[in-house]
């Protein structure tokens, strides 16, 4: 048997991560040792033993053999904060599919070698009498400033230094005088930094409606008979869900656990942290991307420290070192901002799992729309769900209008917007009230349709939409299956079978056309470009300075805008047709948002859903606000398909600069999975007999960025742990045969279309 080898670091502080020593694997140890595992090394000269941590294992070595020493053995079981954030650590790199550095880089907050902020203060040494004979004195020599100083000294004994050079206008120098001649001396003390600037003012307490407060009794009957457990909260805006978070923080903390709040990082808006702020005053604090290095890092010293005890933030907000977690509460938990964008691509919601099962906390879910993946595992058992079922602050939910844009089209109305949308946009313009239009393009890849009779082109073999490419190819991203476009409707014959094309640019000159006169907002990738655009449009669409606000996605979350009374969807098929597997669920949640916006004030609203496809569940569903009805239609689809989460799904992406190369890789990796599928579904046998299957290489939705080439594979299975064991077996080929000028990522359960 070969000599097994383990690179292991001693220093997790962040920047010191990349440095690994290399130490033999003793026969003892074997087949005990993965990577996060925590083993004892004699090190330095005097060979002391001390703590460090595996990050890689193999069989070659780096050094002359006879210079590298032995592991001493494994420490007895610890489990301190540390010791935590490396077994998480362990358990990213294994599921999720990256270096074991990488991963301890994702949940450890980078050190800065920024102190801590000082504060310096300048303190009366003199008694009171003596000072203003000094006053005296240096009003007769007409030494202003310090006169200016003296005088402020004379009435309260200690002064921040920023007030005396900032306010006061006196110098250092003129300070250090005044400490030379002994009146005062200078002392500082230091602090962490605080991000929340805020005035304390104490809210009034809603009494819980009954449905609230059976999910605070419920959720402390497990917690304190010692039961963890997770909790879907399923209710719509406004139904009290973020009462319910603040009241199970509120508990926890009285049983000296501490909490984590997750949000899509958009919604974290001023009003979001003052709630929280109101009811846990100075003990909250936050994290996100606006915060300096420096201020992230504080917010860990402070967790660590106990001088905070709830934390708001985005995903990673979840690796904040509490000591004695209790509660991880996910608000909006179907986002996509919860999956990580860069490797390793870990999701938010099953980490927070893993996080909790390490702290014994309970994990609580809160959606309007809950994802898929955890209304299923609701339905399984796996999460105990509660419903809110009613609005806490009155406002009736909006009438909702669909329109069949085939049928616009035969009775001869060739504008984007419908009749009905342009009668009701000429009563607001009227009255004065605001409309939302707005084009839900995420996921949006260029799909085919038929505008007679709406069908779109999709792939034979997967059941998705495919994308037109240049040279007037269709493609299907999952198996790389292409067909010319076609001419004609294969369905109806008609000539009308086009792309889809729309932007809000476009949009926003029709209206003008339309309406001359009409005050316009647009908030689109173009106009959002600089930091504080997106607030900005908000607030002065907010203050009443537009009659339209016309936008993608973005406009769905954040503020509340009272005076909007109409919303208008545009053309739900864009992401409908998205040429991936969620796409109906995407469109079922932004058409909901989007519905709600319409009549949050005291004026009822109402919406407008213009489609091709208005028999389509999510948008029926979406129209008439029925979540179980969509679940039921999607969840059949998931299952006839094979899709999360159902099933699972292994991305494979291939980066490269050459795009015959990424082609071949991507290639050469597909026959690596195909001729190892028995060995591993065969691993898997008592627990399912489905097989494993390979769809792809094909291009990537976007086949290039920059001059990369991007290629992608998908391996499906019902399993997540056998697609773990492909995705293991993938790393040890490319270890093997280090690809240059190369980039393999993984994404399990893909969220986007890549
Ligand atoms: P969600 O988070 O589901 O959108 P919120 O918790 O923000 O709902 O509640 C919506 C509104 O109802 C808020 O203005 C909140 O102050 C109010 N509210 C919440 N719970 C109660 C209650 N038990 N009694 C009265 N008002 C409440
Ligand atoms: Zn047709
Ligand atoms: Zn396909």
């Amino acid at each position: 048997m070969n000599t097994l080898y383990a690179d292991i670091i001693v220093d997790i502080s962040h920047e010191k991560l990349d440095r690994t020593f290399q130490y033999r694997v003793p026969e003892s140890l074997r087949g005990r040792l993965e990577p996060g595992a925590c083993v004892m090394i004699p090190f330095g000269n005097g060979n002391r033993l001390i703590k460090g941590y595996v990050v890689a294992l193999g069989e070659t070595c780096q050094f002359a053999p006879e210079k590298i020493k032995d592991i001493a053995g494994m420490p007895e079981k610890e489990t301190g904060v540390e010791d935590k954030m490396i077994a998480l650590a362990a358990w990213i790199r294994r599921n999720y599919g990256c270096t074991m550095i990488q991963a301890l880089k994702t949940v450890l907050p980078a050190k800065q070698s920024v102190k801590k902020l000082e504060h310096r203060q300048l303190v009366r040494l003199m008694n009171r009498e003596e000072i203003l004979s000094l006053l005296g004195e240096c009003e007769r020599k007409k030494q202003v400033a310090k006169a200016r100083l003296l005088k402020a000294l004379s009435e309260q004994e200690t002064i921040p230094y920023e007030w005396i050079t900032g306010k006061l206008g006196v110098s250092a120098a003129t300070v250090n005088s005044i400490v030379k001649s002994g009146a005062a001396k200078l002392v500082s003390s230091e602090s962490y930094r605080n991000p929340v600037k805020m005035q304390s003012v104490e809210a009034v307490r809603n009494t819980l409606s009954e449905e609230q407060q059976t999910i605070v009794t419920e959720v402390f009957a497990d917690f304190d008979a010692g039961r963890r457990q997770t909790y879907l909260i399923h209710g719509i805006t406004g139904s009290g869900k973020t009462e319910v978070y603040m009241r199970l923080i509120g508990e926890m903390i009285a049983r000296g656990r501490q909490a984590i709040v997750l949000i899509p990082e958009i919604a974290l808006t001023y009003q979001t942290l003052l709630r929280f702020y109101q009811r846990f005053g100075d003990r909250v604090s936050v994290m996100n991307s606006t915060l300096s290095p420096g201020e992230k890092y504080d917010q860990c010293e402070r967790a660590k420290a106990g001088e905070i005890d709830v934390i708001i933030g985005p995903r990673s907000a979840l690796f904040t070192p509490f000591p004695s977690l209790g509660l991880i509460v996910m608000d909006e938990e179907q986002e996509n901002s919860y999956k990580s964008e860069s490797t390793p691509k870990y999701h938010a919601r099953e980490t927070a799992l893993e996080v909790a099962k390490l702290y014994g906390a309970s994990v609580v879910l809160g959606s309007a729309t809950p994802s898929l993946e955890a209304y299923y595992r609701a339905g399984k058992g796996e999460y105990r769900m509660f419903q809110l079922t009613r609005r806490l602050t009155g406002g009736e939910l909006p009438t909702v209008y669909t329109v069949d844009l085939r049928q616009e089209l035969q009775e001869g109305n060739r504008s984007i917007f419908s009749r009905k949308l342009q009668e009701l946009m000429a009563d607001r313009l009227n009255k004065g009230q605001q409309t939302i239009l707005f084009l839900n393009r995420r996921g949006y890849a260029g799909f085919v349709s038929c505008r007679s009779c709406g069908e779109v082109m999709k792939c034979p073999h997967c059941d998705v939409s495919l994308s037109e490419h240049k040279g007037g190819r269709l493609i299907c991203h999952y198996c790389g299956y292409t067909q010319p476009m076609p001419k004609l409707c294969p369905k109806c014959g008609s000539k009308y079978i086009l792309g889809f094309k729309a932007g809000t640019q476009q949009i926003e000159e029709k209206l003008k056309e339309l309406y001359p006169g009409v005050r316009t907002l647009r908030m689109d990738a173009d106009t959002t470009r600089t930091k504080d655009s997106y607030e900005k449009i908000l607030s002065s669409f907010a203050n009443g300075e537009a009659d339209v606000l016309i936008g993608t996605q973005m406009i769905v979350k954040g503020h509340d805008f009272p005076k909007v009374t109409l919303v208008g969807i545009l053309a739900a098929d864009l992401s409908l047709n998205a040429s991936d597997y969620r796409a109906g669920e995407r469109t079922f949640q932004l058409l909901t948002q989007a519905v709600g916006r319409a009549g949050r004030g005291a004026l009822p609203g109402e919406a407008v859903i213009q489609t091709y496809q208005p028999d389509h569940y999510a948008i029926t569903c979406a129209a008439a606000q029925d979540y179980e009805n969509f679940y039921q239609e999607e969840i059949l689809y998931r299952e006839l398909s094979g899709y999360p989460p159902v099933a699972h799904m292994l991305a494979v992406q291939i980066y490269g600069k050459e795009e015959e190369n990424a082609k071949q890789l991507a290639l050469r990796l597909t026959d690596v999975v195909k001729s190892n599928m028995d060995f591993l579904s065969g691993k898997q046998k008592e627990q399912s007999n489905k097989k494993i299957q390979v769809l792809g290489p094909a291009p990537a939705n976007i086949s290039k960025i920059n001059d990369i080439y991007r290629y992608v594979f998908y391996v499906k299975h019902a399993e997540y742990d056998v697609l773990v064991e492909v995705k293991d077996r993938l790393e040890e080929t490319l270890r093997q045969w280090q690809p240059r000028q190369m980039s393999i990522q993984f994404d399990f359960d893909p969220v986007s279309v890549l």
